[in-house]
């Protein structure tokens, strides 16, 4: 076993550290406040190559691995966590998955201009009715010859505004026995006549990125924007979630660190009963919680990367890894703002964003019911991994970072 990151590893998470700290930081409580998603977010991150980093260089990306994946996303969250989300849907769920399951034709056609950042991804799963258990979306899309008519509607769906391209889950049959077996996978673009879409103001955390809804009413999409067979679509939406969710531990790992480091610092300022308060037992145990689940929820994180690099099948470490970090990120947050005492309270200080915005992670991309009754299931033997038509590709340093 070998804990060790390499060099590239430390060079992507210096270059990463230092956009979101340089250029993000000083605006962020302004576009915070503001709702919005800063304007220069998104292109400078396709500058960078952030938005494509884990794709092969032959499919417009930069060649690295799934740990390099998960270190952006640690740094990002770092900051905020708006910059991590765009990881999530871009790559982890609409990037990752044409690479997984599209035809060369459609990596061509769709996974090109979104690792390259000339494009951007969403995923559209959940609908005003239905989050958790997504079987039972009403979606629908109706084979006419050779295009495929698209009605319904998608809700909380994050860069709805921003996105290009929408990872698009609709029934092609009727709600059956057994309801996922009817959802079809399409590669939706949101330029074609009949797509709307907005953002939802108000959320009380990641208000400096985009969630929205998006309404397909009579939308013509070419049958070659299927994504997999006819009702394969609820396997892929699940497989898909197994890469989202690791950048969302991924990312929730960073968000402990930013909790420990901004704790210490104040902790060491502050003072009471003539002491700084970092030297009282109580505010050093939340601390020790602190860093006791940085690096438990990073191993498990590392692991869940390590496992993808492998090309193994990790539903069940990724789901461990989302979930412990996540929870693990929200007490982080909260303790923060326990440390800060009333100043905690107000956005003078960033741990009241920190902890609105680790609210959401323990809700999206399968809330923590969710993931205790996967691992429920593990435990109890009453679930096992179904094997998939394709499997994540796993890390080929040779092929992957060889030009087309
Ligand atoms: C900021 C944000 C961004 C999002 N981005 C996206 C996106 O990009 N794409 C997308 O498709 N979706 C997105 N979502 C939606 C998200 O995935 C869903 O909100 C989530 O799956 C939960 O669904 P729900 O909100 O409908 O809650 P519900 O499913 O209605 O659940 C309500 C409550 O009941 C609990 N519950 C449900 N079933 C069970 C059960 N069997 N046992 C125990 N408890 C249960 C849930 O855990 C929850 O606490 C986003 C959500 C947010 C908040």
């Amino acid at each position: 076993m070998d804990f060790n990151l390499s060099s590239e590893h430390k060079m992507v998470q210096r270059m990463v550290r230092d956009f979101a700290q340089k250029e993000v930081a000083p605006v962020i409580k302004e576009w915070d406040r503001k709702q919005d998603m800063a304007p220069f977010v998104l292109p400078r991150m396709a500058e960078l190559g952030i938005l494509g980093v884990c794709i092969p260089v032959r499919y417009g990306g930069q060649g690295m691995d799934y740990i390099t994946l998960g270190l952006v996303c640690e740094e990002l969250e770092a900051i905020d966590s708006t910059l991590r989300v765009v990881m999530s849907v871009h790559m982890g769920l609409c990037c990752l998955g044409i690479f997984q399951l599209g035809t060369e034709e459609q990596k061509h056609e769709h996974l090109i201009p979104l690792a390259r950042g000339e494009k951007i991804g969403a995923y559209g799963l959940t609908e005003p009715g239905v989050g958790s258990d997504p079987a039972n979306i009403s979606s629908t899309a109706r084979l006419e010859r050779d295009e495929y008519i698209i009605n319904g509607e998608k809700m909380w769906i994050s860069l709805a505004t921003k996105a290009h391209t929408v990872l698009w889950f609709a029934r092609t049959a009727p709600k059956g026995e057994i309801p996922h077996e009817g959802i079809t996978a399409f590669i939706l673009d949101t330029s074609l006549a009949g797509v709307t879409r907005g953002d939802i103001h108000g959320k009380l955390g990641v208000r400096a990125g985009s969630t929205g809804w998006i309404n397909c009413q009579d939308v013509r999409l070419p049958m070659g924007n299927r994504l997999g067979e006819e009702g394969e679509g609820f396997k892929i939406a699940m497989s898909c979630l197994d890469n989202g969710r690791y950048t969302v531990g991924s990312g929730a790992v960073g968000l402990i660190r930013a909790c420990i480091e901004a704790s210490v610092s104040y902790a060491n300022e502050r003072h009471a009963f003539g002491r700084p308060i970092s030297r009282f037992q109580l505010i050093q145990q939340k601390i020790a919680k602190m860093a006791q689940s940085y690096e438990a929820a990073r191993l498990l994180n590392l692991q869940a990367g390590w496992m993808k690099n492998q090309g193994l099948r990790n539903t069940k470490e990724t789901s461990l890894a989302k979930w412990f970090a996540t929870d693990a990120s929200f007490a982080a947050a909260s303790e923060a703002i326990q440390v800060h005492g009333a100043y905690g309270y107000s956005d003078e200080y960033d741990v009241e964003r920190f902890l609105r915005n680790a609210r959401g992670g323990i809700i999206y991309e399968g809330s923590s019911e969710i993931q205790t009754l996967i691992q429920a299931g593990y435990a109890l033997g009453l679930r096992d991994d179904s094997p998939l038509r394709c499997e994540l590709p796993g890390y080929d340093p040779d092929d992957w970072q060889t030009g087309a």
